[in-house]
């Protein structure tokens, strides 16, 4: 399958994506983890993404353009990808389409994960991730929590809250999500491309989601 998932920090992207690359081996490619991956090695790209990612802003559309040119590249994008946090404005979005026609790649679906504030908010102040680099497993301290000393229980790394989301730059990616990445709900709508969903089991989005690509 070859997707782009849409939805606000906490709308579930993360783990949608990951049951869905168990579902077929499509590749998940995350932007942010990514620049996470990028910062925590110390790259240029990493140096230059850190500061606007930890005040909860958004790194340069150039550079996450260079980054996704390369990786939609990549061989193991041949079987399919799903696109998580990418693209994030409507520059980005008119870039990815010319950049795939480019490709010769058609994309099957846009999902938009459409979740009430409130919901939101509460999921991302609870939040806890795995520390460590190749596991990054998401935790939950009341719904999915991590083992009682606060290791991952997939891998046994400390898990920790990230460096954006203490309260001040959750409010301020929401923000930020409202002003530049929610109008890629029209532009996708009217390519045709788009599909609401609104169920806060992932299980059943997940569902959902190859009931309309199976269409
Ligand atoms: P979120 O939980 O907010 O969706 P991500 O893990 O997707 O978090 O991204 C973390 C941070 O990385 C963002 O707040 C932003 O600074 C940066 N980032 C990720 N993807 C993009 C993108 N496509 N364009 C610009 N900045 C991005």
């Amino acid at each position: 399958m070859k997707v782009i998932l849409l939805g606000a920090p906490g709308a579930g992207k993360g783990t949608i994506a990951k049951l869905l690359t168990d579902y077929d081996g499509s590749v998940q490619i995350s932007t942010g983890d990514i620049l996470r991956a990028a910062v925590k090695a110390g790259t240029p790209v990493g140096k230059e993404a850190k500061a606007y990612m930890d005040a909860g802003g958004l790194v340069p559309d150039s550079l996450i353009m260079k980054i996704m040119e390369a990786r939609l590249q990549e061989p193991d994008c041949q079987k399919g990808f799903i696109l998580d946090g990418f693209p994030r404005t409507i520059p980005q979005a008119e870039d990815l389409k010319k950049l795939l026609t480019k490709l010769s790649i058609t994309l099957d679906l846009v999902v938009n994960l459409d979740i009430p504030r409130e919901v939101i908010l509460d999921r991302l102040t609870t939040r806890r991730t795995c520390s460590n680099a190749s596991c990054q497993e998401i935790y939950n301290i009341k719904s999915n929590p991590p083992k009682p000393d606060g290791t991952c229980k997939k891998c046994g790394s400390p898990t920790i809250q990230r460096d954006d989301e203490t309260e001040v730059a959750i409010l301020n990616r929401l923000e930020t999500y409202n002003q530049k990445t929610a109008p890629l709900i029209g532009f996708y709508r009217k390519e045709g491309m788009l599909k609401d969903f609104s169920s806060l089991s992932s299980q059943e989005t997940v569902e959902g989601i190859k009931k309309s690509l199976k269409k």
